[in-house]
């Protein structure tokens, strides 16, 4: 893959694949930055070097073509004050306006395009739609970490259209040094964090991580299929049941690699999913009916913490709990306290993309981790072994 560091972009138009699959309020305000953020020195790199950015990206899950809420226009005027240059907006990604104004475009000056998801060829990574995006720029860029992935129109199938003048961002550089530093030669300890609400997500990522680290500890959702697995009553916490013999074959495997597998012992539990339901500590194997585990307790928050400290890599991928709920953020929060508290003594710690990376956005600790994944489910995919069409495609 070439670098953009191999590329002057003088008097070029740079077709860039960027992540802005930014939230947005009901308002259709911007409410986290971060892959606006990860997206500048790109794009300034190449104003910087005279060349012009056209900048294509999704936003949402449009169904049927385009909507409101869904529209890129709602960032144009971040840009504007981010780059302090005009941003131009085609109002459709493919089509005559937006080849004009492609063509119009100067030196020093941006043009966004429209969502391309507002045409269902971006996601059946349609040759002739690529083709239709392809034309509007001399050079492609990829710099969509987030969407890599994934084999679109504009994250692979374009790169054909552009034989010697593809080159993969900065995003992608750093994403993938920062994925190697904890995958071969990771500091040890190394502790991998898994949360969130599904271990069938999640499956392949801990068995290759299996063969890298010292500790795993698992919580969040995930974690009451392993009691469940272990004969505990878990009362109506999340659960999948098909996934309890997959529960005990990792932690098989887990002891036979010599690493050790952590899970919650407490959790605070809810008698209803809802921010004010009645709450109290509980055992996770001794969960009573209609009571749920919403968050990892105090003695689980005491001895991640003690792990967590105690490492030297720190690799983490989804919440503890229900941090979106205020009553049930608390575990989530003091893991990123104890995530924060090891880098600053010296731990490298990265941050899985997606919801691990809002949350510690939220709880205001973005900027004390050593580096926060854009990318969700292409980080986990990359971690895995697997190729990703985004990076494959720039080869
Ligand atoms: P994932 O996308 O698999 O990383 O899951 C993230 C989601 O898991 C978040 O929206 C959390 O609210 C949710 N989650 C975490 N812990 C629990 C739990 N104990 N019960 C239900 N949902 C949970």
């Amino acid at each position: 893959m070439k670098s953009i560091n191999e590329i002057n972009f003088s008097g070029k138009k740079a077709l860039v694949r960027v992540d802005f699959n930014v939230p947005l309020n009901d308002k259709f305000e911007i409410t986290d930055f971060t892959r606006l953020n990860a997206a500048e020195s790109t794009i300034k790199k190449i104003l910087d070097d005279g060349g012009s950015p056209i900048l294509m990206s999704h936003l949402g899950r449009p169904k049927n073509g385009p909507e409101e809420k869904f529209s890129l226009i709602h960032l144009v005027g971040h840009l504007q004050k981010t780059f302090g240059t005009e941003v131009k907006f085609a109002p459709d990604c493919v089509g005559d306006l937006a080849a004009e104004m492609a063509s119009n475009l100067e030196p020093g000056q941006i043009l966004l395009l429209e969502n391309l998801r507002f045409h269902s060829e971006e996601k059946k990574g349609d040759v002739d739609f690529a083709g239709k995006l392809a034309k509007l720029g001399d050079v492609y860029v990829n710099d969509a970490f987030g969407t890599a992935h994934r084999a679109h129109a504009s994250t692979a199938v374009i790169a054909q259209y552009f034989k010697n003048n593809k080159y993969g961002g900065f995003i992608l550089d750093n994403e993938i040094k920062n994925a190697e530093k904890v995958l071969a030669g990771a500091e040890k300890p190394y502790t991998a964090i898994m949360g969130g609400a599904k271990i069938s997500d999640k499956i392949l990522i801990i068995e290759r991580l299996l063969d890298h680290v010292d500790n795993i500890i698992i919580g969040g959702g995930m974690s009451y299929t392993f009691f469940k697995a272990m004969g505990g009553s878990i009362g109506n916490s999340l659960v999948e049941e098909d996934k309890l013999d997959l529960a005990k074959t990792l932690m098989e495997k887990a002891k036979e690699k010599g690493v050790s597998l952590h899970l919650p012992m407490d959790s605070k539990v809810a008698d209803a999913f809802d921010n004010d339901a009645n709450t109290k500590i509980a055992n996770n194997k001794e969960i009573e009916a209609g009571w749920m585990g919403l968050d990892i307790g105090p003695e689980a928050v005491n001895s991640f913490s003690t792990i967590i400290k105690e490492s030297k890599s720190i690799l983490w991928n989804g919440p503890m709990g229900v941090f979106e709920m205020s009553n049930f953020s608390e575990g989530t929060s003091k893991v990123a306290q104890a995530v924060v508290e090891a880098t600053e003594n010296g731990a490298f710690s990265l941050i899985g993309g997606g919801d691990s990376a809002a949350a510690v956005n939220i709880l205001g600790y973005g900027e004390q981790v050593s580096y926060i994944s854009t990318g969700g489910g292409a980080l986990l995919e990359y971690m895995e072994g697997k190729e990703l069409p985004g990076i494959a495609a720039l080869k």
